[in-house]
């Protein structure tokens, strides 16, 4: 059932960021292999509630913060990840919300967005995007 919600609000969480583009997002369901995330996310892969998002539109979500990349492809991807949270925030199943350039939590029992993303969190999520659903 978890799994199932947990596909569900991905599912919108995406669809409604993806426009009437023709979108393809990579959604992952693994846990602390890729990264440094923190105790609590790493919880909520065990749990299957949270999944990851390496690539939208085929490109790799690190493009919003590779000093390599074209000033073009990178503010692509920055203004589609902002789009993607603007969703998250927007659904309130979305407990947890990080990625390379923002992010957020949200108390699961009162729906409400208690802080922004800090530093560290965002230097964890370079190369995807973590989100966790409140079961
Ligand atoms: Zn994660």
């Amino acid at each position: 059932m978890r799994f199932l919600a947990l596909l569900c609000a991905g599912m919108l969480l995406f669809g409604l960021a993806a426009e009437s583009q023709a979108q393809r997002v990579q959604i992952t369901y693994r846990g602390a292999e890729y990264g440094p995330e923190s105790p609590a996310e790493e919880a909520a892969h065990a749990e299957g509630r949270a999944a990851d998002l390496d690539e939208v539109d085929r490109k790799p979500v690190f493009l919003a913060v590779d000093p390599s990349a074209s000033p073009d492809k990178r503010e692509a991807m920055r203004a589609r990840l902002r789009e993607i949270e603007a969703s998250a925030r927007a659904n309130k199943t979305v407990e947890l919300f990080m990625s390379p350039i923002g992010g957020f939590q949200r108390n699961p029992k009162t729906k409400e967005i208690i802080r922004k993303a800090t530093q560290q969190e965002l230097d964890a999520h370079k190369t995807h995007v973590h989100m966790t659903i409140t079961p």
